[in-house]
């Protein structure tokens, strides 16, 4: 525990450091929720971040460490929360920990947890603050090195060029506003900024790192290891086996399937399938394409990184088909379950319109002949996708 955490924890500084220790602490692909007493912590996490990068930090107190913490929270792949007490249970951990932290200062020597940063997470003025383009390219500007310059740009460029022929030129601000999407969930918003941005240490990242550089190398296939090769090329099992699933899933909707392409990946819902029969899809099938995408393309990318990091010493362990047909069945499961609980009318004027989410998902849902109309408000029965789209299913690509 640090030192920090004496009586002083109270203070915003105190729980910063002590979210920082835990950060850093914990394994980067577990989920991480962090108690404090006082809402402030989760405050500044979530609503005046923005506000902070956006000033480039000046003048905010302690934000060497605020900072720190940031950069180390975008690394990690695993949810992390904020948040206070909600049981006694929990308070009383709170307190026991702290009576803890005292003992520990004044029985043994302060311990120093280092702000550390790193490069490549540290350009973070553009995350929170894309609301305009003005603003994202001022975040990018104060932090990013020319390298991570270049590979956005690159990115953004090869981005454009996907979208061209269906949509004419495409601004960068509809870009980034396109992975800000309110149906793409926000951690695969920032897996999406972060690919684009080429902030994940793969492949060349590695290449200038005496005794590392092997990791550059994807342990399967044995080429560079890149984002476009995890999710378009990789000879991994759930590569294909998850793009398998999704082709089987959009089929439903009676539309033709073709495998995405890496920048129509990052382009999300901007890039749904050409158009069928000389018709442009429908709203409710663009939001389909787009929920079915972006979750693929982020649990490939977790149990990528579950194959690589868990199995470190097994380079040729893969995940096996059984537990990647459970794993996509059950995503898109929850995907849809958060869709109809969007419905609920405790979110008032935000509350997500209950066609929307019918026409959305109607042709994926098991048994939906025997289901009501409108089946987001059954009670009786657990709604979920046919599980015949994961069984015996082939790989799509
Ligand atoms: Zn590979």
């Amino acid at each position: 525990m640090p030192e920090d955490t004496t009586p002083a924890a109270n203070h915003p500084q105190g729980e910063t450091l002590a979210a920082l220790k835990a950060v850093l602490d914990a394994p980067w692909d577990a989920p991480l929720h962090i108690v404090s007493s006082s809402a402030q912590l989760a405050e500044g996490m979530t609503q005046k971040l923005p506000l902070w990068e956006d000033r480039g930090w000046i003048e905010v107190d302690g934000a060497t460490y605020t900072r720190a913490l940031v950069n180390q929270l975008r690394q990690r792949c695993a949810i992390t929360t904020f948040r206070t007490p909600r049981s006694g249970g929990e308070k009383d951990t709170m307190l026991a920990a702290r009576d803890h932290a005292v003992a520990s200062y004044v029985q043994s020597p302060p311990q120093h947890v280092p702000p550390r940063v790193t490069k490549s997470f540290d350009l973070s003025g553009a995350k929170m603050s894309t609301l305009t383009q003005a603003l994202a390219y001022r975040g990018i500007r104060a932090s990013a090195t020319a390298t991570e310059r270049r590979t956005t740009n690159k990115h953004l460029s090869e981005i454009r060029a996907c979208l061209a022929p269906r949509k004419g030129p495409v601004q960068d601000g509809e870009i980034w506003s396109e992975i800000r999407h309110a149906d793409i969930r926000r951690v695969i918003t920032d897996f999406l900024w972060k690919s684009i941005h080429g902030a994940y240490r793969i492949g060349s990242y590695w290449k200038n790192i005496p005794g590392y550089e092997e990791r550059a190398k994807c342990r399967l296939c044995g080429v560079t290891e890149s984002m476009a090769h995890i999710l378009t090329e990789c000879a991994a099992l759930e590569r294909w086996l998850i793009w398998g699933y999704v082709e089987r899933a959009w089929t439903r909707t009676g539309r033709a399937w073709s495998m995405p392409s890496w920048p129509s990946i990052l382009a999300a819902g901007q890039a749904t399938p050409a158009r069928t029969n000389g018709k442009p899809p429908r709203d409710n099938a663009v939001r389909l394409w787009r929920i079915l995408l972006t979750e693929a393309a982020y649990l490939i990318w977790c149990m990528r990184c579950e194959r690589v990091i868990r199995h470190e010493d097994e380079a040729a362990w893969q995940h096996d088909e059984r537990s990647v047909a459970g794993r996509w069945y059950l995503s898109t499961n929850r995907r849809l379950r958060l869709d109809i609980e969007s419905t609920h009318s405790r979110f008032g004027r935000l509350a997500l319109k209950r066609q929307i989410v019918l026409d959305t998902w109607h042709q994926l849902v098991w048994d939906v002949q025997a289901l009501p109309d409108d089946w987001t408000s059954v009670r009786w029965v657990l709604v979920g996708i046919d599980p015949t789209i994961v069984n015996n299913a082939g790989p799509g690509s």
